[in-house]
């Protein structure tokens, strides 16, 4: 089958003379496994529909958020309801104590939240409020890492990671790179020599508690756990970020499952319901040092705003419904027993790394357990098994090093036909 593209592709190129690459967010291009982005025109369920009118079975999710599906119903009648009383009103609204609460009871670790409208904002804020909070300027993130796109996090390991990082991105100084320390996931001793190396100057750790954006990385036993004894040890902040991992792997998150409890945690996808909302909190204590109540700065004109906290609130109270994370859980084993069955069977190599309802298909036949094994796999086989499985019906993350999501309305059906549609693509 070849696919009628013919839509998408002039939306596409008209796209490229209004926007760079013709996207609002360069993970939508598909630089990563070549040819034209789809243009979306509608999702229902676990399914999504192209401009031309080619339906897929969606495992993209928007990136995360769409833990229950497209469009379901009654996030859509929250979200509607909500809009009805006025979109915005750079006021307080009930609607941010009721999402407010739920997160606050929902991670035992963070008393306090402030939400604002997207991860970035979130992981941003949170390192800002740990140099507030600290007294300290540097900041240690890993390889591989992703928090947002704040200049201080676009940073990677330089040759020189004992001392300092390097810019990741055209527009990062080198001053902000210089308080961006560089260590490897799953590697305690290279946090640890950052820490002997950078003594007292050290405001935080930031991590992904189970990577994500490298491709699903798990932490292996006792790392999470050193980096809560090297913080303490150093009276350094460690900050989780949960934009991924929270409500998705655990309605608790990460933390909830290797319990281990972070001084402060970033929120966001999930807790947006498919509108634009972030979040970071923690300890009272280190709370209180933001704005108003302390000497932290920080703001936002829609923050808070009462759609999104709808959206939130109601994709939380039907997360919260007993036995939903078991069911994501068994889809996501059958679907993970499925891909590994049918690659057997083609004889391709292939290592699954999944916690819950994320996971990634690396093509190699070694361990993933870091930045740099993860680099060791094949993109291209990867960029190929992509397109066939569009041509079977089946959307993918559009590059290697994502994580495809399961939602709660993937199907029995949807999940035997992705299963066939890779036995196919692979054959
Ligand atoms: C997506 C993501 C972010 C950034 O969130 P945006 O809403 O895209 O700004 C930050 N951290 C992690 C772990 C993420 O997965």
């Amino acid at each position: 089958m070849q696919l009628q593209r013919r839509k998408s592709q002039e939306l596409y190129k008209t796209a490229k003379t209004l926007m760079p690459g013709g996207v609002n967010s360069p993970a939508r291009s598909w630089k990563g496994v070549g040819g034209d982005p789809l243009f979306m025109a509608r999702g229902k369920g676990s399914h999504v529909w192209d401009v031309d009118g080619n339906e897929y079975i969606d495992y993209v999710d928007s990136w995360g958020p769409l833990i229950l599906g497209h469009a379901h119903p009654e996030v859509v009648a929250a979200v509607k309801q909500a809009v009805d009383n006025g979109m915005s009103f750079g006021a307080p609204t009930e609607a941010e104590n009721r999402l407010a609460a739920l997160v606050v009871d929902a991670y035992p670790s963070m008393d306090m939240v402030r939400f604002v409208s997207s991860g970035t904002e979130a992981g941003m804020s949170a390192l800002r409020l740990a140099r507030a909070f600290t007294g300290r300027p540097k900041i240690v993130k890993f390889d591989g890492g992703y928090h947002g796109h704040a200049d201080a996090l676009l940073v990677a390991a330089g040759s020189g990671a004992a001392t300092h990082g390097t810019p990741d991105s055209a527009g990062v100084t080198a001053s902000f790179a210089q308080d961006t320390l560089v260590a490897q996931y799953n590697d305690l001793d290279s946090v640890e020599r950052l820490f002997k190396a950078n003594k007292n100057h050290i405001a935080c750790v930031i991590v992904e508690p189970i990577a994500g954006n490298m491709g699903v990385v798990p932490p292996q036993p006792g790392f999470l756990e050193g980096l809560r004894k090297l913080t303490l040890d150093h009276d350094a902040l460690l900050i989780f970020d949960e934009v991924i991992t929270g409500f998705r792997v655990a309605y608790g998150g990460a933390q909830e499952i290797f319990g281990v409890k972070p001084d402060v945690t970033c929120l966001g996808k999930i807790i947006g319901g498919g509108m634009p909302v972030g979040a970071y909190g923690g300890r009272q204590d280190i709370m209180e040092t933001v704005s108003p109540l302390g000497p932290m700065y920080q703001a936002g004109t829609l923050s808070g705003n009462p759609v999104a906290m709808a959206a939130g609130i109601k994709t939380l109270e039907l997360l919260k419904r007993p036995g939903i994370y078991d069911q994501l859980e068994s889809k996501a084993v059958k679907l993970t027993g499925g891909f590994q069955a049918a690659f057997q069977k083609a004889e391709v190599p292939l290592r699954i790394n999944r916690v819950g309802s994320m996971m990634t298909l690396f093509f190699t036949q070694d361990e993933v357990t870091g930045w740099p094994s993860v680099t060791a796999s094949d993109k291209e086989g990867y960029a190929r098994f992509f397109h066939r499985m569009l041509e079977e019906g089946v959307y993918l993350a559009p590059a290697a090093f994502e994580s495809m999501f399961v939602s709660t309305v993937h199907t029995d059906a949807d999940i035997e036909a992705t299963v066939k549609a890779t036995g196919r693509a692979l054959g």
